[in-house]
């Protein structure tokens, strides 16, 4: 799959489109989703040029995969749902209906009643 250039979150990453930051490093960067589903509702981004996970594997380095695990952990603490829990999500490709074709973590938190996972139904 090539990667869109011009897909949404690379836009960001380049300065052309404003974001909330909440936290970045070397290899990831972290902001608030415009349309929040939770109180607490952040992505975490890598920088490089990866449309979904699989890309993202195949293609990081170690130390990028690294970087960008850390982002996550450092996100939640920093938004302060550590402690009360968060759940962690990457929608991958058409029955995810993953929207941005560059690869990224939502973070949910802030709220008790977030559900359990639950069987989808037909
Ligand atoms: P997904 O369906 O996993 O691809 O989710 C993409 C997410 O990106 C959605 O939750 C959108 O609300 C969010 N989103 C789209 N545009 C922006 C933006 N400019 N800034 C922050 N979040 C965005």
């Amino acid at each position: 799959m090539a990667y869109d250039q011009n897909n949404i979150f690379a836009r960001i990453l380049r300065g052309e489109i404003p974001c909330k930051k909440v936290h970045e490093n070397e290899h990831a960067l972290a902001f608030h989703d415009i349309n929040p589903q939770m109180p607490v509702h952040v992505l975490v981004i890598p920088k490089g040029p990866y449309a979904n996970l699989a890309e993202f594997n195949a293609k990081a380095s170690v130390e990028e995969m690294s970087a960008f695990m850390q982002a996550v952990a450092e996100t939640a603490k920093m938004v302060g749902v550590e402690d009360s829990g968060y759940r962690l999500v990457a929608n991958n490709g058409e029955d995810a209906h993953q929207e941005v074709p560059h690869f990224h973590m939502h973070i949910f938190g802030g709220r008790r009643i977030m559900g359990r996972m639950i069987k989808a139904q037909d």
